[in-house]
């Protein structure tokens, strides 16, 4: 029986893994890919990531950066040409070398990791959850609490409730070339021309990586190549070859940025939570909801009577400035463009 079974090692899951683990509780890490596993992400971390990392795991190995190692900030252009440029340094990184250091850094603590190991469903018993794990076989690991953080597509999550979800999908291709935009800065466009969510470039590397987000997948190509077109007649764009393309989802966020934190002895973190900022940087919230999580389970340990109402709701506390700054976040987008004025 562990303490708590994490399931995802993303950021969300390897903070509350990490966390747990410090403190001496019995963990398992249970992840999905084997490690490093790739995630479709333009893997920049703002300020407040970075303050939340290097808190928690400390200094941020360069060997996990791309180039341009700084990202000077992020430039929206709305769909009546207007610009909003938002200057404040953060960091570049490969999402596969970032996640795999970090999970790296929680097995270090004492979390057992158990990679290529999917949860397929949780059930919860009197005084603990019983998950069915699937690597070569399908068997069951039992723990007392579950923190499941295993992203926005979250099984988990649909097992529970059944419940459809609301997706953007995402579509990126990495190419070599030219372009007449600034490498050190993400740009993204909110017009709906261009995407059903926002269009998006930056670099990495030798890459030049350009991303639609759309509500229906049989559109992602169409999109796709509009805002090619676009960026070719704007800005110059000249491309030699694409090495790759890429598809991921996020969460679609709705007024009042609802949450799922969880049902009994089962906590949601991240994208599994509907966790997420504007333009798609959801990486400070998975790690600021990963913490609340792990404090959260730490609090209800310590009272010699375990209450599993407790649980749930000292983690809504533990979160609640986190969904205040994404909420006013959304809210100063929605300002931005009229693409987004549902948000308000
Ligand atoms: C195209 C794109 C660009 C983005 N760019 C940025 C950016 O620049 N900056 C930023 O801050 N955010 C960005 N984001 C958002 C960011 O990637 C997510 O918000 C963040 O990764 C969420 O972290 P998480 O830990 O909740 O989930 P994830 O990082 O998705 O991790 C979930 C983990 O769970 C594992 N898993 C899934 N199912 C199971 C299962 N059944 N059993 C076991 N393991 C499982 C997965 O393999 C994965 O490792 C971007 C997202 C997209 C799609």
């Amino acid at each position: 029986m562990y303490d708590v079974m994490v399931i995802g090692a993303g950021p969300a899951g390897c903070m509350t893994a990490k966390r747990l683990a410090d403190a001496d509780y019995n963990v398992l890490l249970v992840e999905r890919m084997k490690i490093p596993r790739e995630k479709s992400c333009s893997g920049i971390l703002i300020k407040k990531s970075i303050n939340l990392i290097e808190n928690e795991f400390g200094k941020i190995p360069h060997s996990v950066l791309c180039k341009p190692h700084i990202s000077k900030g992020i430039i929206i252009t709305n769909e009546k040409n207007q610009t909003f440029k938002f200057e404040s340094d953060g960091l570049n990184v490969w999402r596969s070398l970032f996640d795999e250091w970090l999970a790296l850094k929680a097995q270090s603590a004492g979390a057992e990791l158990r990679q290529s190991t999917s949860a397929l469903s949780c059930k919860e018993k009197h005084d603990h959850v019983s998950v069915k794990l699937h690597d070569s076989e399908i068997y069951e690991e039992r723990a007392r609490i579950i923190v499941a953080c295993d992203g926005a597509g979250s099984i988990v999550k649909r097992n529970l409730f059944k419940k459809s979800k609301n997706y953007v999908f995402t579509y990126q291709t990495f190419c070599k070339g030219t372009i007449d935009l600034d490498p050190d800065f993400f740009h993204a466009f909110l017009d709906p021309q261009l995407s059903q969510y926002d269009a998006w470039f930056n670099v990495k590397d030798d890459f030049l990586i350009f991303g639609v987000g759309i509500k229906e997948p049989s559109t992602m190509k169409m999109y796709h190549s509009r805002f090619f077109s676009f960026l070719n007649s704007k800005f110059n764009v000249k491309i030699e070859s694409c090495v790759k393309d890429e598809v991921g989802i996020m969460p679609g966020v709705m007024p009042g940025c609802p949450l799922d934190l969880g049902t009994g002895r089962i906590l949601f973190a991240g994208e599994a939570a509907n966790f997420l900022n504007p333009i798609g940087e959801g990486i400070s919230s998975a790690l600021t909801s990963g913490y609340g999580a792990a404090e959260a389970v730490k609090s209800v340990y310590k009272t010699n009577n375990f209450s599993v109402k407790s649980l749930i709701n000292t983690y809504k506390c533990n979160i609640l400035p986190e969904k205040e700054y994404m909420t006013r976040q959304w809210t100063i987008l929605a300002g931005m463009s009229s693409k987004f004025s549902y948000m308000k």
